[in-house]
This record gives C-alpha cells, structure tokens and sequence, in this order.
C-alpha cells in the first residue's frame, strides 16, 4: 500500500529531534510522502529545510491562527518569498481558532482572507484549520473566489463539509475520527466522495485509536485512520490508500 500524511508537524518538538526515526517507521508502515505545515515563520523555514533534505517531505508555508497576533508586520512578503519554493506545495496552516483566544477573532479574519488570497495568487492550495468557528470560516470561504483548498482535521457535521464540498474544496481527517462518539465527523467521513478525502495525522497531537492519549503521535500511525475510514464506508483499506493518495497527488502536484 501507498499512503500520503497529508499534514504534520515535523517541524516541532519533539519530532524535530527524531526526522530519520520517524521517517523510517513512516516508510515501513507504507507512507511515502509528507507534507509538513508551518504554523508561523520559523517554523515554515523549517519545513522548507526538511524539504530540501529529505525527498519523501514537502512543506506547507503560513500563519496559523494562533499566532497571527505575534507575526511581524511585513510576514505577507516573508510567505510570499516562500511560496515560490519548487518544494513548498501549499499556503498554510490558516483559518479560524475560535477556541484558544489569543488572537482576537477580527487579526484572523485578515490573515484568513489574506492567505486565501496568497493561495488564488499563486495556484497552491491552501489548509485551512477550522476550531470551534464553523459558520464563520463557512461564510469567508464561500465569500472569496478561492476553491482550491483542504479543511484539515475537520470538525464538524454534513450541514458544514456540504457547501464546502460543493464548493470544491477537499476535506481531510486525523485521529479524531477514530474517537469514540465522534459520529458527526464520522457521518461526514462515511458520506462524502472518497475522491474527495485524504488522511493526516496532524502529528504530534491527536493520536488515533488504539493509541489514543499517548504522546507524541507520528506518521506511521495513518494506517489506523484508513481503516477506520474504510469500516465506516464499507470499503477495503486499499482502496482507502489508493484514492486518498491519488487524490493527494492531484491536490498537491508534488514536483521535483
Ligand atoms: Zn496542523
């Protein structure tokens, strides 16, 4: 089987510390490509770097919710910069933290809509995180012109992932759908277009079942989702692996 993580955190402690070990238990549990996101600045430096050194990485650039509050004024120009790296395959992670509240809700609109527009500019897709904000990062996205993205670890139920997905958009799943009464998020894995969907494991958070608590979470841990996924759909873990990836593929282009 062929799988993709399709956004982690590598570029964090503690997996920073352990890329060669975690790639290798990556390969070995069949993932053989990684997108890794960058939630401000330095850590989408960082996620450039570990692209240009290992070929099975790629990397994601962008202002995480979270931390807009904390970016310097001319942080547009330094994403830019970054967007133009052959390795670098999307704008990310952006959207709405409704959740944590240190960066108030009006700075992450702006950089919302700003990513959304550094996405439409450039042609890469962009990851867009969604806690706790479901009707407003619902109506930015259906407010701009931009179609070519992916809700990671989405959240919530069919009302939500409809439009979006009617819009175009894709929709990605972590550990959490493997959690028990998760059934809203389960429904939408169940129910939407598999050529639509792919996997991550949002490493080092949310860990999958059997695992579940245990910290940190890594790669090697996707095939728990897929099977996951492919006993909510009825279908077989390979053609989970097969249609998530080739999705993936299409969604991203990974190049050189
Ligand atoms: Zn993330």
């Amino acid at each position: 089987m062929n799988f993709i993580d399709t956004h982690c955190h590598l570029n964090i402690s503690p997996l920073l510390e352990r890329t060669n070990e975690i790639l290798d238990a990556a390969a070995i549990h069949d993932i053989h490509k990684i997108v890794v996101v960058g939630i401000d600045i330095a850590t989408s430096e960082i996620a450039i770097k570990l692209a240009e050194q290992y070929p099975q990485i790629y990397a994601a650039a962008g202002i995480h919710p979270n931390d807009c509050h904390k970016a310097p004024d001319n942080w547009e120009n330094h994403i830019v910069d970054m967007l133009a790296h052959p390795r670098v395959v999307a704008v990310g992670e952006t959207g709405l933290d409704y959740y944590w509240d240190e960066s108030p809700s009006d700075l992450q609109k702006i950089f919302f809509r700003d990513h959304l527009d550094l996405s439409l500019a450039t042609g890469k897709p962009v990851i867009i995180h969604n806690r706790n904000a479901d009707q407003d990062v619902m109506q930015q996205v259906l407010e701009h012109g931009n179609s070519k993205g992916v809700f990671h670890c989405w959240p919530a139920g069919w009302d939500i992932a409809k439009p979006l997905l009617d819009r175009g958009y894709r929709i990605s799943f972590t550990g959490t759908v493997t959690f028990k009464k998760n059934e809203l998020v389960q429904d939408v894995a169940a129910r939407m277009p598999l050529e639509r969907l792919m996997l991550e494991t949002d490493s080092p958070f949310l860990t999958p079942v059997p695992h579940r608590g245990k910290r940190p979470n890594e790669p090697k841990y996707i095939p728990y989702i897929a099977e996951k996924i492919a006993d909510l759909r009825g279908t077989s873990v390979e053609q989970v692996a097969q249609t998530t990836t080739s999705n993936a593929e299409a969604f991203f282009n990974f190049g050189p």
